[in-house]
């Protein structure tokens, strides 16, 4: 490719929407383009990056077994509502009408129509196992779309659904997408945790979460770093013993007067650090409009001192982010947020609520508070203006960083993440509702057993970005990059051996099938060097008149300090 017949779109500031790197990055690098709340283009450069997860992800379903086809988008209302579906379901199913004013729903998912597929082509045992795949566009009217391509509305998810005879199979057909998934992450080139997720009203253990790691991912993972044991919150929390925590790890030093404890005591009671550089922490609460933007903002100051009692922090309530602001009465404040009167900690916020840092607020990551309850506490709150979402992560009663793991194998710790695949059995729930059978070996019909796999395409690429980064832009991995290799020449129009050169050593990286980007734009080495760092291709061969008249080029890689000269004849073979 040449940079002068594609699309670079290059941005200084990115839009003030953005709250997460990613968001931030993507938009200012070109590679997506908003159009509506949660709904993007994916201009060339970005879909050069979701191509690449789209085929690696095929790659690895197909050597599975899987077999690919594509469902519509727009599916009928009758199937969903075969499973109950299209009433269960809550607003982030979109439902529409066409001319005859019949019902319709855009996918977020599709378990029914491939399930009324299987119903159909697989009449007898013997044409199973089968597992069918697509890699579609998907849409969820999430309440609150954010992060770019992270949460966004409209996205492209691969779904693959398996069929099988018994149970027994189906935990093969499980097994198998759970290597493949293992398979497809190792090859992206992330660090990612495959971590067992609650399989909900099935039950078993047979629902697993991949995880890419990155310290602004909004789901919380804990792991024991000396075993296999790894979890999300919600099973974790499912796993681990119930009711008053024992004195285990962190022995309770004191016990609060309810009423009465002040931050100090519940850092005492919980074994942690005073944070005394808390000063206030500002809240937001959103109303949204119908097409799912923020319309309204609360804002909420919550005045937080290491030195205060708890009873008496000062709420604020600032309508909208006007200047000025008058104290709420608490008892506004408890019928606003729902919590209990008595300790106004975060944690008693029952609504959602998003962390506005203030100016005064230090960025703190994973802080444990607490309120005037023995054992009621939360792990992984994050307080900051860094930091893309509260999180409020979950009310962790259970489950503290320094316990004993499950397995008994070491302590739990606790880390961040960003759930990119999910794979789930699902036993007989769909082939039930919809009456999806084959014939066994006696005639008899059975109940398909199913299961179903996702991941997330375009959100991939935000969490690769989350976690691989610098105050420059991006740093792709190699797999992913939207392109492997640019050569930017310099100045090419005032030497023509530059020109040369960097032509010719284009020639042979793309006769190599190496993914390469020629820069002739012709702009100035500042802005072209800028533009692909902040692109994030992972490769640069530099070629200018200085060092060319010494027969040397300069290499650079993404994450490297300096360049590094190379013989012109040698570039080709070093960075292939
Ligand atoms: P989340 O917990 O983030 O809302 P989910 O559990 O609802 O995700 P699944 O139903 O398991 O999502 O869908 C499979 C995959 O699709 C997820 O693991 C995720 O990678 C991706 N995905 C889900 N919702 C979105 C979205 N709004 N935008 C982008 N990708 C998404
Ligand atoms: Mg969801
Ligand atoms: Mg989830
Ligand atoms: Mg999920």
């Amino acid at each position: 490719m040449k940079a002068s017949q594609f699309l670079i779109s290059t941005l200084k500031e990115a839009p003030a929407d953005a709250e997460v790197v990613s968001h931030q990055l993507m938009t200012r690098a070109g590679m997506i383009k908003k159009l509506g709340a949660g709904i993007y283009t994916y201009m060339p450069m970005g879909l050069r990056v979701i191509n690449k997860v789209a085929a690696i992800v095929r790659e690895e379903m197909n050597r599975a077994g899987a077999i690919e086809l594509t469902m519509p988008v727009i599916q009928p209302a009758e199937l969903w509502q075969e499973t109950g579906r299209f009433e269960k379901m809550g607003p982030e199913l979109l439902r529409i009408q066409d001319r005859h004013e019949r019902d319709f729903v855009v996918q977020p998912t599709s378990e029914e129509v491939v399930t009324d597929i299987a119903r159909q082509e697989f009449k007898s045992y013997k044409q199973l196992p089968r597992n069918l795949y697509q890699i579609q566009t998907k849409f969820r009217d999430e309440r609150r779309p954010r992060f770019g391509l992270m949460r966004g509305r409209e996205f492209i998810m691969k779904d693959a659904y398996s069929f099988d005879r018994d149970p027994a199979s189906a935990q093969i057909s499980y097994q198998a997408m759970a290597q493949a998934y293992r398979a497809a992450f190792d090859r992206f080139g992330l660090r990612y945790r495959a971590v067992a997720a609650d399989s909900g009203a099935i039950g078993g253990d047979l629902s697993e979460e991949f995880q890419v790691i990155a310290a602004t991912g909004e789901d919380a993972i804990i792991y024991c770093p000396t075993s296999d044991y790894a979890a999300n919150i919600e099973k974790a929390e499912a796993l681990a013993p119930k009711g008053p925590r024992p004195a285990a790890s962190k022995p309770l030093t004191k016990t609060p007067t309810p009423g009465k404890s002040t931050c100090a005591d519940v850092a005492e009671l919980l074994n942690v650090p005073l944070q005394t550089t808390v000063k206030s922490l500002v809240l937001a609460t959103d109303e949204l409009n119908d097409k799912g933007e923020v319309a309204k903002s609360q804002i909420w100051l919550l005045l937080l001192r290491g030195d205060h009692d708890m009873n008496e922090v000062k709420v604020g309530k600032l309508p909208g982010f006007e200047q000025g602001f008058r104290f709420a009465t608490e008892a506004e404040i408890v019928a606003h947020f729902g919590c209990k009167p008595g300790y106004l900690g975060p944690l008693n916020l029952k609504q959602p609520v998003r962390v506005v840092a203030d100016r005064e607020v230090s960025v703190l990551a994973d802080w444990i508070c607490g309120a005037n309850e023995v054992d009621f506490h939360l792990t992984g709150v994050n307080w900051g203006r860094d930091l893309p979402e509260p999180a409020l992560v979950a009310d962790l009663r259970n489950v503290v960083e320094g316990d004993l793991s499950p397995d008994g194998k070491g302590v739990l710790a606790i880390e961040r993440g960003i759930e990119i695949g999910h794979i789930f059995y699902l036993g007989t729930k769909y082939s039930k509702a919809m009456n999806a059978t084959f014939l066994d070996e006696n005639g008899k019909p059975q109940f398909f057993e199913m299961g179903c796999y996702g991941i997330g395409i375009t959100r991939l690429p935000a969490a690769a970005i989350e976690q691989n980064h610098d105050a420059k832009g991006i740093i792709w991995p190699d797999a992913i990059a939207p392109f492997t290799v640019v050569v930017c020449p310099i100045n090419p129009d005032r030497s023509p051996e530059v020109k040369t050169a960097a032509e010719k050593l284009y020639a042979e990286l793309l006769a190599a099938g190496v993914d390469v980007i020629l820069d002739d734009r012709g702009e100035r080495p500042g802005a072209m060097f800028a533009d692909w760092e902040l692109i994030g291709v992972p490769h640069r061969v530099t070629i200018g008149d200085r060092t060319l008249k010494e027969g040397k080029v300069e290499y650079q890689h993404r994450r490297d300090a300096e360049a590094t000269p190379l013989a012109v004849g040698d570039a080709a073979a070093f960075v292939l």
